[in-house]
């Protein structure tokens, strides 16, 4: 004789009970032979469910040995008991069980999920089963448009789906009117005659006696064991399980499934979810416009600068910016750039020097920029002519008394009729002739108002401005040649000429070096804040997932009595979490956006939201959700499925 189906030996469960323990079983020997209908009853406390539930793998006992098919349970793991439950037990409980937000179908489709079983054959398999069950015109009704008795036969179908050898019934007709009570106990003989063991827990003998042998226990000791008649030879079953889903597919159908699980919960609680995404949203929406904005004001800043023009050394008076005693160094003269224009590397050398005027022309009288400066400074500024022409080397040389203006100077000293090429302004008390106007151009640093006049330097030192001295030499590097080597010749040069450090050297790398570090160290600290809110943010979303896991406590146990493995709950939840996240992470983008719009109307610096950056924040979003979602999904997968399933 082969081993029977079920077989106790010597069980014992104990609860612990303050210092002592509990016994609800006390050393049960029992076998259950394939295809027998069994009913189990005994006085409310005697231990039915326990006995039942160690029999159906969702508990294990303290001690004594339980096996399926001659596999001792003590030996599986936690998911190997999960697939017994999942494959080859069925159970039908009192208060059916059913997932309150899936429909009658997607419920008995459950535990076919876990199976990995394909999508087409489960739906199919599990249409078939609630159509015989009388539910065909109930297929998308959920748990709350069905009655009790349709209820218990939905459950019936989920116990069925995956074949069902074993069909363990928690007291099922506890919670139904008679009729349909009575209903209930003939599906199960008939599905008996089809050849599935059947095992009933109830504490009403007329139930009971529906059943071919009565296991009578009572305070957790087998009382009585008998047999009506013979029993049958059951006609041996055909369980052949559905098509496997492939592995890969199995993988990504679960996925799915506990995809929409979760779209489904979030739904479920729409204003929770949202107020849950806040702290995320803020966040993001924080890093994502700190990062567009600071890379905006660089980008700026950095195009201000490219219309200074690139490859320029300045050499200015003083010891650095803002050197209040600056403005009485005397010692940079027309000489230094003479000198400077040895160098190899050097393109051009511009002296310059700039101050204040009264600019007359006829009745008008204004105050303008008289700007001192080498015939280059033109093209190594990237200035263009509107009209007329530059002076050249010859005129510096000559001390040429001509001047380019501006077009505000244009605009405000002659307006708009005259030809101003060939008049003559004077500055100060000095008359110039106007030979150019330059284009107008967005002025990159400054005031943009001010009117610029520019002479040759010679001609300001000697004859307008009377000083001897100059206030910056701009120096252009050839190209090919490296910035930095070149500046440090051209102060070494200095060095030596001065026999003092009384100028300072500022290079346009230099400058956007520093725009650099600067808008990095903001978008850093800026984004240390973000980090902390989106931190907090977390922080909520794990607070929330621990109460949506407490909740939904009875919902995981159902879950894990159908089979679920514990990986499948963590899965669950995760995804859950992720989600919420990422979800928080789109529209935390689209807050930015929203930002962008406003900034852009009203402000006058342009964000630059990045591909980058707009990655960057759903990568993050994402690692928030499986950082901060990882302990309340573990917490879910630990779970007892006994006391989970207890739960209200
Ligand atoms: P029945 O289903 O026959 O009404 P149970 O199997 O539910 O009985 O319970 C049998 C005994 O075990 C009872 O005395 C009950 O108090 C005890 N018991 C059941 N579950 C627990 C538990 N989780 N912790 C402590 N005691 C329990
Ligand atoms: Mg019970």
């Amino acid at each position: 004789m082969g081993e029977p189906l079920l077989r106790l030996d010597g069980v014992w469960r104990e609860y612990p009970s303050g210092d002592q323990s509990i016994a609800a079983l006390k050393g049960l020997d029992l076998t259950i032979e394939a295809g027998e209908m069994v009913a189990i009853v005994g006085v409310s406390g005697s231990g039915k469910s326990t006995l039942m539930n160690i029999l159906g793998c969702l508990d294990r006992p303290t001690r004594g040995s339980y096996r399926v098919a001659g596999h001792d349970t003590r030996e599986m793991s936690p998911d190997q008991l999960a697939e017994l439950r999942r494959e080859h037990f069925g159970f039908i409980f009192q208060r059916y069980h059913l997932l309150s937000i899936l429909d009658a179908v997607g419920n008995v489709e459950v535990p076919a999920v876990y199976a990995g079983r394909a999508r087409p054959a489960r739906r199919e398999r599990a249409v078939a089963l609630l159509r015989r069950l009388g539910l065909g015109d109930r297929l998308d009704h959920t748990p709350a448009q069905l009655s009790g008795g349709q209820q218990q036969r939905v459950s019936v179908a989920r116990a069925l789906v995956n074949g069902g050898r074993v069909i363990l019934a928690d007291e099922p007709t506890g919670a139904l009117d008679r009729k349909s009570g009575e209903d209930m106990l003939a599906l199960l003989k008939e599905l008996h005659a089809e050849g599935h063991t059947i095992i009933i827990v109830t504490h009403d003998a007329a139930v009971a006696a529906h059943a071919e042998r009565i296991i009578e226990i009572s305070d957790g000791e087998i009382l009585a064991d008998r047999r009506e008649g013979a029993p049958r030879s059951a006609p041996e079953q055909d369980f052949a399980p559905l098509a496997d889903g492939h592995d890969w597919h199995a993988f990504a159908d679960r996925a799915r499934e506990a995809l929409r699980m979760a779209l489904l919960a979030m739904s479920a609680h729409r204003l929770r979810t949202f107020l849950t995404m806040l702290g995320i949203i803020i966040g993001i929406a924080a890093v994502v416009s700190v990062v567009a904005l600071g890379e905006g004001a660089r980008q700026k800043i950095l195009s201000d600068i490219s219309s200074i023009g690139t490859n320029t050394i300045d050499i200015l008076p003083g010891k650095d910016f803002g050197d209040m005693r600056s403005g009485r160094v005397r010692t940079l003269v027309p000489r230094d750039a003479e000198a400077l224009r040895q160098f190899d590397f050097v393109d051009s050398v511009t002296p310059s020097l700039a101050s204040s005027r009264t600019l007359r022309y006829r009745n008008v009288s204004v105050t303008a920029t008289i700007n001192g400066v080498g015939a280059e400074y033109f093209r190594v500024r990237g200035y263009e002519l509107a009209d007329g022409a530059f002076f050249a080397d010859r005129d510096v040389q000559r001390r040429a008394q001509e001047a380019v203006i501006d077009d505000n100077t244009l605009k405000q000293v002659f307006g708009d009729e005259a030809d101003p090429i060939g008049q003559v302004i004077l500055l100060g008390d000095v008359p110039v002739r106007v030979i150019g106007v330059t284009k107008k151009r967005v002025a990159a640093f400054g005031n943009p108002d001010a009117l610029q006049v520019w002479i040759p330097y010679t001609t300001a030192m000697n004859r307008v401005l009377g000083q001897t001295y100059l206030q910056r030499i701009t120096v252009r590097v050839a190209d090919g040649y490296a910035t930095k080597d070149a500046e440090s010749q051209i102060v070494q040069m200095m060095l030596k000429r001065h026999r003092a450090k009384d100028f300072f050297v500022i290079n346009t790398d230099t400058i956007r070096q520093t725009v650099d570090k600067t808008t990095a160290t903001m978008t850093l600290l800026v984004s240390a804040i973000a980090v902390i809110s989106l931190v907090v943010g977390g922080i909520g979303v794990m607070n929330i997932m621990l109460v949506s896991v407490t909740e939904r406590t009875r919902e995981i146990g159902v879950r894990m009595a159908v089979g679920a493995r514990q990986s499948d709950i963590m899965q669950q939840f995760l995804i859950e979490a992720i989600l919420v996240c990422l979800l928080g992470g789109v529209l935390g983008v689209g807050l930015a956006f929203a930002i962008d719009a406003v900034v852009g109307r009203f402000g006058s610096v342009k964000m630059v939201i990045s591909a980058g950056s707009i990655a960057a924040a759903f990568g993050c979003s994402s690692a928030i959700g499986v950082a901060f979602g990882f302990l309340p999904a573990r917490h879910a997968a630990r779970l007892d499925p006994v006391e989970a399933l207890a739960r209200e």
